[in-house]
């Protein structure tokens, strides 16, 4: 489980302080998609860059399975970040590196001998169905291999929990229909919790359980997905339901 306990942050600008992330409170049950929407600016890449590490919080608390992120420090920290796998818009791949080298990078990083990375990195490459173009680079891939990529990168070190920050958001329809599967099937066979950071309702629809909605750094509105598009509340969540094509 995850909680984010009266999370802020504040970010000191040129301009003055910036709040971010203002109070939050989520919690984020085992085995689920958690989605979060929100308009440029509200604060979900900050909120979820919290959650791994890249930032921390300037008061409150973020608990991932019992631990508390604040009381890491050191190679505990390192331990657990490798244990929370992200994925990006643009995919963040190693462009002078194949397919099966970009996914065992992570386990190099860890340590993992070179036997046990290449025999995980292939499962991978199966799991997420790029059985095949192994050896290809990441230019030879179209734009949703190269997410497939990412996300069996992602894997690599059996995460706790798996962060999408509009990973989808640089792809067609289709293509995005397409991962949207794939992180449902692997959310369904490794019990993997996911975050879900989109502008696209119809990605929560598809694919989510809850879902909470941002503005202006805070959380106006969360609950299933059913309920929220059954009997959305807030001016801005009606906007998102509404808008959904
Ligand atoms: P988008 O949908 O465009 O990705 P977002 O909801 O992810 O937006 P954030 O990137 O979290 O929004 O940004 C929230 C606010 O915090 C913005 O006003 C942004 O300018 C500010 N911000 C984010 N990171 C920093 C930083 N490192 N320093 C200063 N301000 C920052
Ligand atoms: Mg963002």
């Amino acid at each position: 489980m995850i909680e984010f306990k009266d999370v802020t942050k504040t970010f000191n600008t040129k301009e003055g302080d910036l709040t971010a992330v203002s109070d939050v409170n989520l919690t984020i049950e085992d085995g689920e998609i958690y989605g979060i929407v929100g308009y440029s600016g509200a604060g979900k890449s900050t909120l979820v860059r919290m959650l791994n590490g890249l930032e921390t919080p300037t008061t409150g608390e973020i608990d991932i399975n019992g631990d508390k992120m604040s009381t890491l420090s050191g190679s505990a920290l390192r331990q657990k970040r490798q244990k929370i796998g992200m994925i990006f818009q643009h995919f963040n791949l190693l462009w002078s590196r194949t397919v099966i080298q970009n996914i065992m990078f992570p386990l190099e990083v860890a340590g993992v001998p070179r036997k046990e990375r290449l025999e995980k990195a292939q499962n991978l490459v199966e799991l997420v169905g790029l059985k095949g173009r192994e050896h290809a680079y990441p230019s030879e891939l179209s734009g949703g291999q190269k997410q497939r990529v990412g996300v069996a990168r992602a894997l690599a070190n059996d995460p706790e929990i798996l962060i999408s920050d509009e990973a989808t958001s640089a792809l067609d329809p289709q293509t995005t229909d397409e991962v949207l599967d794939l992180l449902l099937e692997i959310n369904k066979r490794l019990n993997l919790s996911i975050v879900l950071i989109t502008h696209e309702m119809h990605a929560i629809r598809k694919i989510c359980d809850h879902v909470a909605v941002m503005e202006a750094g805070q959380v106006v509105e969360q609950g299933t997905v059913f309920e929220v598009f059954r009997n959305p509340k807030q001016e801005i969540t009606k906007r998102f339901v509404n808008e959904e094509v």
